[in-house]
């Protein structure tokens, strides 16, 4: 659906960073943080937001309670959008509207 899809899984690496997008458990890989290479200590998916009704999207890593404390806050705020969470490419939470139709008055994307 959208075109900048985030990576589904982070890493944790052996010094403690993380890293999105690396999922080979045991490889090693470049830590921007430290500038040498380290290995996969860890790997998983990562919890994504993303609304139906506006181009909201955010990427938590691992932390679910964060995504879903975003998603509470964007639904408070926009009570028509319907917001889905996914971990890793799997659908966690479909969070739908109070009204479907209520979107379609909408005339534009809300300012972030
Ligand atoms: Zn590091
Ligand atoms: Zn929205």
């Amino acid at each position: 659906m959208s075109g900048n899809r985030k990576p589904d899984y982070i890493a944790l690496l052996e010094c403690g960073h993380n890293k999105e997008g690396w999922r080979e458990f045991g490889a090693t890989t470049y830590c921007l943080y430290c500038q040498a290479e380290k290995r996969i200590t860890k790997s998983m998916p990562q919890f994504h937001i993303s609304c139906l009704g506006c181009r909201y999207a955010r990427s938590t890593g691992s932390a679910e309670f964060a995504a879903r404390r975003l998603a509470d806050r964007h639904g408070r705020r926009y009570p028509h959008h319907g917001l889905q969470i996914y971990r890793g490419s799997i659908l966690w939470e479909d969070r739908r509207p109070y009204s479907d139709v209520r979107t379609y008055e909408l005339p534009f994307s809300p300012p972030f």
